[in-house]
C-alpha cells in the first residue's frame, strides 16, 4: 500500500479526494516533536474527528507516525533519576527514553493502551516510536542494561508500548522503527507481533538507492527483507526537509527507487510529504503530489 505521512497541521479536506483521485490509499498524520506536542495533537484530532471519519468512510486508511515514548511516561518520571537511563559516564541522564531495565516501563504500558484508545483507528498497525537516537548511543549503561545491545534495548521499550497497544486491540500490528544505521546483528529473538519500518533518513536524498553512496542503505533493506518476515518503508520523497520534492531531476530519482522498492515487494511503501511554508499546497496545488502518485499507478 502506498501512502503520504503529513504533519497532522497539514491536513485539510482536500487531501481527501485528492488522494482518492490519484490512487494514494493510505494517509499518516505525524508530530513534528520540534514543532509541537503530543497532547497538541490529541486535542485537534478530537477537535478534527469528523474529518479523519471521513477520510476513512471514504476509503484511506488512516494511521498515526508518533516519537510516543517520552509522552507515555508517567508524570513523575523527572522525579525518578534511578529510572532515568545511564550515559556512558556512568550518569543518570533524562533526555532520551528511560532506563529500558526500570519499572516506568509498566507506566509506559498502560498509557500506550488509553493513547491507543484516544486514537480509535480502523487500521491495526501502529506506530508509536522511541525517541530519534540521530545515531548518537543513547542506550542505557547501568548495570542491569549494558549487556543488552541497542537492538535489544530499544526491543524492550517497544515491547512494552506493544503490550499496552494489544490490551486495546488484540490484532495490533507494532512498527520497530529502523534508521540505516541500526544494527539488528543480533535480532535472533522473537519479534511477534511487530513489523520492521525502515526510514533510511540518513541516506544521501538526492541519489537514487543504487548510487554508490547508498550502498549501505541498500544493503540494509536487503538484509532487512531477509531477516524479517513483514518489512515497511517510510521515505522522505515528498519532504522539502531533503530537497528532495519530486520534481526535476529528484523525479527521476525518486522514480528509481519507487521502481526499486516495487521489486524488492514491500507491503507499504510511506513517503512524508513535509511542506516549506503553511499552506504551500493552497498556493501551489497538488502537482508533485499526483506527479509522485502516478509512479505507483
Ligand atoms: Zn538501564
Amino acid at each position: 500500500m502506498e501512502g503520504i505521512v503529513l504533519l497532522y497541521q497539514d491536513f485539510f479536506a482536500d487531501w481527501i479526494e485528492v488522494m482518492k483521485d490519484y490512487g494514494l490509499k493510505k494517509l499518516g498524520l505525524h508530530v513534528n516533536t520540534e514543532q509541537s506536542n503530543m497532547a497538541d495533537f490529541l486535542c485537534w484530532l478530537k477537535a478534527n474527528r469528523p474529518l479523519i471519519e471521513r477520510a476513512e468512510e471514504r476509503g484511506l486508511t488512516v494511521e498515526y507516525f508518533l516519537h510516543a515514548f517520552g509522552y507515555l511516561l508517567p508524570e513523575d518520571f523527572a522525579g525518578h533519576r534511578e529510572n532515568w537511563r545511564q550515559n556512558e559516564d556512568g550518569q543518570r541522564v533524562k533526555d532520551y527514553n528511560c532506563c529500558p531495565s526500570s519499572p516506568e516501563l509498566n507506566s509506559v504500558e498502560k498509557n500506550a493502551e488509553a493513547l491507543a484508545k484516544q486514537l480509535k483507528q480502523y487500521s491495526h498497525k501502529y506506530h508509536f516510536w522511541v525517541d530519534d537516537d540521530f545515531g548518537k548511543d543513547i542506550i542505557c549503561h547501568c548495570e542491569k542494561c549494558r549487556n543488552y545491545s541497542q537492538w535489544q534495548q530499544g526491543l524492550m521499550l517497544y515491547r512494552a508500548m506493544e503490550q499496552g497497544v494489544r490490551m486495546y486491540d488484540t490484532e495490533a500490528l507494532f512498527s520497530y522503527l529502523v534508521y540505516g544505521n541500526s544494527v539488528f546483528r543480533d535480532a535472533g529473538i522473537d519479534l511477534g507481533g511487530f513489523f520492521i519500518e525502515f526510514a533510511p533518513f540518513l541516506r544521501r536524498h538526492d541519489l537514487p538507492l543504487a548510487a554508490k553512496e547508498n550502498k549501505s542503505y541498500l544493503e540494509k533493506i536487503l538484509s532487512l527483507k531477509k531477516n524479517f518476515s513483514h518489512v515497511d518503508v517510510l521515505e522522505y520523497f515528498l519532504s522539502f526537509d531533503y530537497d528532495s520534492f519530486c520534481r526535476g531531476e529528484q523525479y527521476e530519482r525518486v522514480k528509481e527507487d519507487v521502481r526499486f522498492y516495487k521489486s524488492l515487494g514491500v507491503e507499504d511503501v510511506m513517503t512524508f510529504a513535509v511542506f516549506p511554508e503553511k499552506n504551500y499546497v493552497k498556493k501551489y496545488g497538488f502537482s508533485g503530489i499526483e506527479k509522485y502518485a502516478k509512479l505507483w499507478s
